[in-house]
């Protein structure tokens, strides 16, 4: 299907709508034959402010341009490595690359931040600081307070005593943290203050179904109590249409990340995306 519809379309391939998804995944070899082969690619969300409009920076999201079947998601490949070796060496591509980005639009004069995701296995990984620390050295034009590691909160609580320390260590370095699919946990009292995240990340299913269901709108409200009491920046991820903006406008949630506000794109697009949105913008937008 990809594959009908060119390699430069950035259509992908969405594994919950097909049936055979088991046959579609990749083999650990085939995924390192792509790492090799430099086959992976970073697009990039936009992360916004839905009040004032502010861009404050972009995630980076991993899709493999397979030669032959298009433009691959995450989560035909990824989920494959999480608990395998590769996933470092496939982690660590995707540092470098959200880096060599950074720097490239630092060139060109826009100055913004990246978020990462990063897997368990590399969240477990004893020696992530010291790579991280070098390969922010290898990059000396950017600045590491623009990178954020998005962990997710299931994997943060596998370890938290060494994933407390592992972010403890990577603040003095000056890179943030949010913690990702928020809500999916346990999402206990205890556990939020000692990660000590940034910016906390709504899951998209509670923000999905939030129009038409009071219980994920009082989930999001106590998500954004939690988050006040905390001092951490609460972003709703899934922010669909501009009727899902407006509610969690309405609630006080003001960061948001969305089809309704943009799609992941390729870095070519993002100076595109940003000179339009500068021009027009959702008519949710205030400012
Ligand atoms: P995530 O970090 O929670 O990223 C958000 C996912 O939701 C992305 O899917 C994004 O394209 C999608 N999304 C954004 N806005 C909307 C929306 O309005 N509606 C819907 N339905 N979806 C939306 P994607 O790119 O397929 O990534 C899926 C997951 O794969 C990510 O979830 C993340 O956990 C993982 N992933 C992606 N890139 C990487 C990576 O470089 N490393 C690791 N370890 N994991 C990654
Ligand atoms: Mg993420
Ligand atoms: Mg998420
Ligand atoms: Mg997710």
């Amino acid at each position: 299907r990809a594959k009908l519809e060119g390699k430069n379309r950035f259509h992908l391939f969405d594994p919950e709508h097909d049936q055979s998804l088991r046959g579609q995944l990749a083999s650990i070899e085939e995924i390192r034959g792509a790492l090799a082969r430099r086959e992976f690619v970073l697009h990039f969300q936009p992360k916004v402010n839905m009040r004032s409009g502010t861009v404050l920076g972009f995630e980076a999201l991993i899709r493999w341009q397979h030669p032959e079947r298009g433009l691959l998601a995450p989560a035909l490949f990824i989920p494959q490595i999480e608990a395998h070796p590769l996933s470092i060496a496939v982690g660590d591509w995707v540092l470098d690359a959200a880096l060599t980005q950074l720097a490239g639009w630092r060139a060109a004069g826009l100055h913004t931040t990246v978020s990462v995701n990063i897997g368990s296995a590399q969240l477990q990984d004893p020696d992530f600081f010291n790579r991280l620390q070098k390969l922010l050295a290898t990059h000396p034009q950017v600045d590491a307070a623009q990178l954020q590691l998005e962990i997710l909160e299931t994997g943060a609580l596998e370890d938290i005593r060494h994933v407390c320390e592992l972010i403890a260590r990577c603040r003095t370095l000056g890179v943030s943290f949010a913690l990702d699919d928020f809500g999916t946990g346990y999402s206990s009292l205890t556990y939020l203050k000692r990660l000590d995240a940034d910016t906390i990340k709504i899951d998209q299913s509670f923000v999905r179904d939030m129009l038409d269901d009071a219980e994920h709108v009082a989930i999001i409200d106590s998500i954004l109590g939690l988050a006040r009491t905390f001092g951490r920046q609460p972003l709703a991820e899934g922010v669909e249409t501009a009727e899902h903006a407006r509610r969690l406008l309405d609630i006080g949630c003001d960061c948001g990340q969305g089809y309704g506000i943009a799609r992941p794109m390729a870095a070519a697009y993002v100076g595109d995306w940003l000179a339009q949105w500068q021009r027009s913008r959702p008519d949710f937008i205030q400012g």
